[in-house]
């Protein structure tokens, strides 16, 4: 079959054998491991993953022609599932921890790590993400307090999921080429981490602040609670600080403040 790139699908397959290679390693993969390829494609990634033997093996690929490629290349050697990975039910697959790979839509990778961070029951059924992002997201994603690209991708990452970065992939590694740097982050549950009751309420705290970004932290405290010079009191900031120069556990404690008034 005649394969051509849906670009509305974000298909750029890797290419570059040693990058595949590289990828696949840092999954770590045992023989009784469960392993998640979101968006196989042709099956690059695929073909190295199987070559590890893990014990489950499932692949969601939205695009049906390339659906029915995987399964003329890998009959029934792994789990082929037809669907978009966005209303896709984990539940489905497996009890055991899982190893995901995502080669992506660099916009779907953001969204994917987002739920993968606040759904208790993705987040309790991860052992490990291995995620393609733009190169300027994944920057966003590990910048620190205080720099240019800290931001609510950043506070709500590091909030359950200790970050590594593992490498830049070139266009030139892809076909066809996309325009844009690739960098590869992986993403480990961490054992503690802050409590927060409903996740949800940490990216709504962090989008009320960062909507802006540039005016001082009173104001977001001031639409959030009706009476913020308390809340600044006890959690000892600075009224003249601005959203950016609020630690991620600054943020934590402001969510569980909210919490606590409204439960
Ligand atoms: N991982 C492969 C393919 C990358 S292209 C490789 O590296 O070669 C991205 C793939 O994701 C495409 O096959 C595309 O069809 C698939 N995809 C895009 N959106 C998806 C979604 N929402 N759910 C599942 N698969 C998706």
């Amino acid at each position: 079959m005649k394969i051509r790139p849906k670009k509305s699908l974000g298909q750029n397959f890797l290419s570059d054998k040693n990058i595949i290679k590289s990828i696949v390693e840092i999954g770590n993969i045992k023989n009784n491991s469960t392993v998640l390829e979101i968006g196989p494609g042709t099956g690059n990634l695929t073909k190295f993953i199987l070559k590890k033997k893990p014990k489950n093996f499932f692949v969601i690929e939205k695009d049906h022609n390339l659906a029915k490629v995987l399964h003329e290349k890998f009959n029934n050697k792994i789990n082929i599932i037809n669907k978009d990975i966005l209303s896709f039910e984990l539940k489905d697959i497996s009890k055991e921890k899982i190893i995901v790979y995502g080669n992506l839509p660099y916009n779907i990778s953001t969204e994917i790590l987002i739920k993968w961070i606040t759904d208790n029951k993705k987040f309790e059924s991860c052992k490990k993400l291995i995620l393609m992002f733009q190169k300027e997201v994944a920057e966003r994603i590990l910048a620190k307090t205080n720099s240019k690209n800290y931001g609510r991708l950043s506070i709500i990452s590091n909030w359950r999921m200790d970050i590594k970065k593992e490498f830049n992939i070139s266009p030139n590694c892809f076909f066809p080429k996309p325009k844009i740097d690739s960098t590869l982050l992986t993403f480990e549950p961490k054992n503690k981490y802050f409590y927060i009751d409903k996740p949800y309420n940490l990216e709504k705290i962090t989008k009320v602040f960062f909507n802006q970004r540039r005016k001082m932290i009173k104001n977001p405290l001031k639409q959030i609670f009706k009476k913020p010079d308390k809340i600044l009191k006890k959690l000892k900031l600075d009224l003249n600080l601005r959203p950016q120069n609020l630690s991620p556990l600054n943020y934590f404690e402001i969510t569980k403040e909210y919490e606590n008034l409204t439960n």
